[in-house]
């Protein structure tokens, strides 16, 4: 059972798996069942998961092309990495190989096309990868007639859109997002396949894949609940436990993973600053005009909340219109969801002025944030809807200026807390499949909902607040599950229908 199934069962489960698993630490709020004793159908909250969470920073901060770091840059990293298998393969097997199907399903079929996921795909079978990408390559690939030719290992292919398969779009794979990569032969006679998993944020894994052999974190935690207490007894700040646990996992040392927060940081504030000057329509089949740079110069010329809220907003805007248009962004946690964090980040750099060594303290906040989502529910719109994505992005953000304020740990969970309460429930419904409507949008949304979390968690009194992130993570994993598969990425539910006429 992995960590997710364990919270879901907790869940689904009655008071009485809670006594089961009395050994689990409990967390420090909540309501005591004896307030609500005698209502029908009360279910309780078993505890915090347990396990040790191993995400790194940069396994967690990408950076890539838009649009979707589940349907751009994991398949992106998919076909490179089935690339460097075949390469891998005796000389005489893969040279039995006449060419190479990439078979989409679930929603990178049903959306794929929207999200550039057939682009994707051709790149990394000619050897790109997401950060180094050839951007002049990747606006060639929109010629769906173009054939390329390449050479893997001495044997030469031809790669081009008859190598994707828009497959099924309901199917029995564990994960939605999933594509099979086959080397094909004469007679259509197969020699060689792998079955991967676009799981969100640009990971992806394969079926049969062996664990990654790296460190053990020195800090291990698999919750907020027990980061607390680890952070309480070893008397160490959030950051030095981020920082400590990525030099273990990854065996680097700090100057590797700062200057890799440094790189992460100045893609998010480019992105602002570049697509803040641009102007048009992005690219995809209906009219979305870009608005950042319009709500930016309004902005200026208000005053007070109204002008920050315009500013706050345009620098939302703009990266994500950039991640729209297909420019390099930082999944944070995903690239649909690319533009709240670094909006953040430019009111934290640009406005209050903080230094290098603030931004990345919180970042490393942001990041705390991010693993626990990911680990104990999931970052991917394709399995919890938008929650999952611009919820995760907001309470991150909420996090990363709480905590670079100078906030402590517990007064940076409950930032984090507020941001991602006010977004259960809340569905992906990309129209057409296309991270426009209403992804561009929302991520403004995110940001200001972020900076809402930070000033009332600043300023009420933490250790009367009632919720808390592990709660929080695990209402979202059930809402999450809830949804209807049309609610998911599908772009068959809500907008993805009202917004097209018959
Ligand atoms: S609606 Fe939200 S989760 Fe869905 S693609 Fe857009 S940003 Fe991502």
């Amino acid at each position: 059972m992995d960590r997710r199934d364990f919270i879901k069962v907790a869940l689904i489960s009655s008071a009485g798996v809670g006594v089961m698993l009395r050994g689990v630490p409990s967390c420090a709020r909540g309501i005591p069942a004896s307030a609500l004793s005698g209502r029908a159908g009360v279910r309780c909250y078993a505890g915090a998961p347990a396990g040790v969470i191993q995400t790194s920073l940069s396994d967690f901060f990408k950076i890539g092309p838009g649009p979707s770091s589940s349907h751009t840059i994991a398949p992106i990293r998919i076909a490179a990495h089935f690339r460097e298998t075949l390469s891998a393969l005796p000389r005489e097997r893969l040279s039995r190989g006449k060419t190479i199907k990439a078979r989409l399903y679930g929603s990178l079929s049903s959306t794929g096309k929207g999200h550039r996921t057939d682009r994707a795909v051709i790149a990394g079978l000619l050897g790109q990868k997401p950060e180094t990408c050839d951007t002049k390559l990747m606006e060639e690939l929109a010629d769906e007639t173009r054939t390329y030719a390449t050479a893997i290992n001495g044997v030469d292919f031809t790669i081009g859109r008859q190598n994707i398969v828009w497959d099924r779009i309901e199917h029995d794979f564990p994960f939605v997002n999933t594509l099979g990569m086959h080397l094909v032969g004469d007679g259509d006679v197969e020699i060689f396949s792998l079955e991967y998993y676009s799981t969100g944020g640009g990971f992806f894994q394969w079926k049969g894949q062996e664990p990654e052999v790296r460190g053990k974190p020195v800090h291990p935690y698999g919750s907020m609940t027990a980061f607390r207490r680890l952070a309480a007894e070893r008397g160490k700040a959030l950051h030095e436990i981020i920082l400590e646990n990525d030099m273990a996992v990854m065996g680097v040392d700090e100057k590797n993973i700062l200057s890799r927060l440094d790189q992460v940081l100045e893609t998010m504030d480019d992105g602002v600053r570049r697509n803040l000057d641009e102007e048009g329509v992005l690219p995809g089949p209906f009219e979305v005009h870009r608005k950042a740079g319009r709500i930016h110069r309004q902005a200026l010329k208000m005053k007070g909340g109204d002008s920050f809220m315009g500013l706050l907003s345009s620098y939302a805007l703009a990266v994500s219109e950039g991640n729209a248009a297909g420019r390099l962004a930082v999944t944070a946690p995903t690239l649909g969801s690319a533009g709240t964090i670094p909006a953040i980040a430019y009111v934290m750099r640009h406005h209050l002025k903080y230094p290098q060594d603030t931004m990345r303290r919180g970042l490393m906040a942001a990041a705390l944030v991010g693993f626990l989502c990911k680990n104990n529910a999931s970052v991917a719109g394709a399995e919890v809807g938008c929650q999952g994505e611009i919820g995760v992005a907001s309470a991150m953000a909420a996090a990363m200026i709480t905590y670079a304020g100078g906030a402590s740990l517990e007064t940076t969970e409950v930032a984090a807390t507020i941001a991602l309460e006010h977004h259960l429930g809340m569905s992906c419904d990309p129209v057409g499949g296309f991270v426009l409507i209403p992804c561009i949008e929302r991520n403004a949304f995110g940001a200001v909902k972020a900076y809402n979390a930070y000033l009332i968690a600043t300023n009420e009194i933490a250790s009367q607040h009632l919720e808390d992130l592990d709660r929080v993570i695990a209402a979202m994993l059930e809402t999450g599950k809830a949804l209807p598969q049309a609610y998911r990425e599908m772009g068959t539910g809500g907008l993805g229908v009202t917004m097209v006429d018959c």
